[in-house]
């Protein structure tokens, strides 16, 4: 059964396609909380790559197949013999960990059988919540290692379950999280943005269990800012390597982006009753019911939504349409804060008077344009 079976169902989602919460939708959302439109898909649990599924503003065709088959292999490596690799890359950490214990227990909590009535959802959350509170009680019998967390926690105002991608690893009353990944180390170096992805992935599952220490009046402290990416060493998907990275930056992201989940009533009035399309709906009606969304709730477009976000060829139409500047990426709407579009940035070039929170771009829009006129003028026969 998936979350959204569990859940109750937002209004303005009620009729479209659904999917399940795991952390990396979660940490792929944590990339737009600046966008209305975003934000309620996620509150809703919105599968927006169905919705755009068999339009022209269909998006890439998802995971590289053999990145995937990739993924599990190396996911395959680190779990073999009890996972002892791993556990001797943690046992090197000796510093950050502390004393791992002789005694390793493994919390293999996609194993556990389900009763008749309950979701394997449900069952899984609440030993999740079991561990993680012996973990933060220190008790003898308390895990070393938990494979396939899950853990419950509000959004929109309802109740979802997110499944964990990576392990815990806890010791001394202390829980750091565990994020594997395949790309590959290679001289010590490694893709950046793929281990920042990581690493906005592992602060998004501490964030979450630090929230389910709290509600169990538990100390959220127990969950470390120290967090570590496990990568094969090279394209071979050799010996593993761990990465320890310090998680505070996304760990904090990711907090601000559990409360912003909670929609205020102030969006859900702004949407005036209109809802996503049904899953049937014919393409272009489709199209047309997710533009008035966005027009109705508001949307952000940065070229960085083209890597996260489902909607973002319409969006990037859309904003390419409106000339607006968002479409040259987060540099230049920087250099040009406060203008939008790229008619206003021509109009205040040319010495329309600026508004106030215009007025520091418009000083640079001007004598960029004296200058773009001197060039000219030197440049002629
Ligand atoms: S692509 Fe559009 S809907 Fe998605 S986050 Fe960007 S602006 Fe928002």
């Amino acid at each position: 059964m998936s979350s959204s079976d569990d859940i109750g169902e937002a209004p303005w989602a009620a009729r479209a396609p659904r999917h399940s919460l795991t952390v990396s939708v979660l940490a792929a959302a944590a990339e737009h909380t600046d966008c209305t439109f975003s934000k309620l898909a996620l509150a809703g649990r919105v599968n927006l790559e169905k919705l755009f599924g068999g339009t022209r503003y269909e998006p890439g065709t998802g995971a590289d197949p053999m990145a995937i088959k990739r993924g599990r292999l190396f996911e395959e490596i680190l779990k073999k013999d009890d996972y002892a690799e791993l556990l001797n890359l943690l046992y090197e950490q000796d510093a950050a960990l502390g004393a791992l214990g002789a005694d390793v227990r493994i919390a293999r909590l996609r194993d556990l059988s389900v009763p008749a009535g309950r979701s394997g959802l449900e069952v899984r959350a609440e030993a999740t919540r079991r561990e993680l509170a012996k973990i933060a009680r220190r008790d003898w019998d308390a895990s070393t290692l938990l494979d396939g967390a899950v853990i419950r926690a509000r959004i929109g105002g309802e109740v979802a379950y997110f499944e964990a991608d990576g392990l815990a690893a806890a010791s001394n009353g202390s829980l750091h999280v565990v994020e594997a990944k395949s790309f590959p180390l290679i001289d010590g170096r490694c893709d950046p943005v793929k281990l920042g992805a990581a690493c906005a992935q592992a602060g998004l599952y501490a964030a979450l269990v630090r929230a389910q220490l709290r509600e169990d009046g538990l100390p959220s402290e127990a969950v470390s800012d120290t967090g570590f990416i496990v990568l094969p060493k090279n394209t071979r998907l050799g010996r593993p390597v761990l990465l320890r990275q310090n998680l505070s930056f996304h760990i904090r992201r990711a907090e601000r982006l559990l409360s912003l989940a909670h929609l205020d009533e102030a969006v859900v009035q702004r949407i005036e009753g209109r809802s996503f399309p049904a899953a049937g709906t014919g393409a272009a009606e489709r199209i047309e019911g997710l533009s008035h969304l966005m027009d109705q709730a508001g949307t952000h477009y940065r070229p960085e939504c083209l890597e996260h976000c489902a909607a973002a060829k319409l969006c990037r139409e859309r904003a390419y349409k409106a000339g607006r500047l968002a479409i040259l990426g987060d540099q230049a709407s920087r250099e040009m804060s406060g203008v939008e579009t790229f008619d206003r940035a021509l109009d205040l070039a040319a010495g329309a008077d600026p508004l106030d929170h215009e007025r520091e771009s418009a000083r640079e829009l001007v004598r960029a344009r004296r200058l773009y006129r001197r060039a000219l003028k030197g440049a002629g026969p």
